[in-house]
């Protein structure tokens, strides 16, 4: 039955080449690593991997419930108010990934009386959060503030909440902060920005709503996920403190939830302290991310991803082949993981990369960009 169902769908994403195929790693693979999201090296640091291992330890291998149950443990507690505290913003809860943060803050803020408007490139997880949420979406195009002034001053609901991005994670440019901050406030809006891709990298390393200067302010919440720059998985919401409240009451990705793996918690506090304690480490990131431009003849980033337009599908892929069979890993993003329907190979630059390695990740990817064009 299955298989007259599926297959021709099979059959269609490949002719158009956009099959999808999963590729695990080796075990002690030597690549040189422009895919991953490790921004800042950290998911080997020992300090990062032995706390991981030390909280297993002392709290077992999992989280045993929900957070409302037993699932909240001091780990916990301590990693939100210290996420809170880095970022400026008056509370944090955690969540057990960055898509579930949207999920939970999104539906939980989303209903009938509330007017949600969407920057057409976020992120699946918070496109998902507005068909979960059951409110009015409007969609608007990207980094367009005065449309999105339009379709908050003619609104009928109430409440409205305005959702962006910091670092748009294909195309690796900026949302225009403060203005979108100053419009929201005129038409008391919230404004929900996703700073997965700011953390650790812009604002050295406090993200981009911090370095605007908007972190507590009363319109303004924050969603990051754990699983980037802080090396560890998990996601968090952070604003003010009834935000927070408010969540642990209504947001079901929360509440219905097993609660963030302990050893998750340990390494994500890892991480952040030590991004903290040595806030130069995000300088290497941009210094990366601007010399992977320049050699590939793109738009400066942002952040960390630098953006390479490919023809087709097929030559993304093809390329990202060539470099991998030359010792360095991209990405290759097709629809629909593109907001603007451009294949494109995606590089993230990371910390911790030597200059040798550099020179030669983009010689390889200037020769498959070549071959396959
Ligand atoms: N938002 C953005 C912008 C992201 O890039 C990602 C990660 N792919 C997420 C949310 C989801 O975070 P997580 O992987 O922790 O679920």
């Amino acid at each position: 039955m299955l298989e007259d169902w599926l297959a021709p769908k099979a059959a269609a994403l490949e002719s158009r080449g956009l099959t999808r195929r999963l590729r695990p790693r080796a075990a002690g693979e030597v690549l040189i690593d422009l895919a991953g999201n490790d921004y800042l090296g950290l998911a080997r640091d020992p300090r990062v991997v032995e706390a991981a291992v030390a909280a297993v330890r002392e709290w077992g291998a999992g989280a045993t419930a929900s957070r409302l149950v037993t699932g909240t443990t001091a780990l916990h507690a301590e990693l939100e108010s210290e996420l809170a505290s880095y970022t400026g913003h008056e509370a944090g809860l955690v969540f057990s990934s960055g898509y579930l943060a949207n999920l939970g803050v999104v539906t939980a803020l989303g209903g009938p009386g509330t007017l949600l408007v969407s920057d057409e490139h976020v992120h699946a997880s918070i496109v998902d959060a507005c068909r979960l949420s059951r409110s009015r979406v409007e969609v608007v195009p990207h980094n367009d503030v005065d449309a999105i002034g339009k379709a908050l001053a003619e609104r009928n609901e109430p409440q409205a909440v305005v959702l962006v991005e910091s670092v748009y994670s294909v195309l690796g440019d900026a949302a225009p902060l403060a203005e979108l901050s100053a419009v929201c406030s005129e038409h008391r809006a919230a404004l929900l920005v996703d700073e997965a891709h700011g953390l650790g990298v812009t604002g050295a390393g406090r993200g981009s709503v911090a370095a605007a200067g908007l972190a507590g302010l009363d319109h303004v919440i924050v969603t990051m996920t754990l699983s980037k720059s802080l090396a560890s998985q998990g996601g968090v919401v952070l604003g003010p403190a009834l935000l927070r409240e408010h969540l642990v009451n209504r947001a079901r990705p929360f509440i219905f939830d097993t609660g963030l793996n302990p050893a998750a918690c340990a390494a994500a506090l890892a991480a952040l302290r030590i991004l903290a304690d040595e806030p130069n480490r995000p300088e290497a990131i941009h210094t990366t991310a601007a010399r992977l431009a320049t050699a590939c003849g793109v738009a400066p980033s942002a952040g960390a991803v630098v953006s390479v337009p490919m023809p087709g599908p097929r030559e993304a892929v093809r390329a990202a082949e060539l470099c991998f069979e030359n010792g360095v890993r991209v990405g290759s993003f097709r629809p629909p993981s593109v907001p603007d329907g451009i294949s494109r190979l995606r590089l993230t630059a990371h910390a911790g990369l030597s200059s040798d390695e550099l020179d030669h990740a983009c010689e390889v990817i200037i020769a498959a960009v070549r071959e396959v064009s």
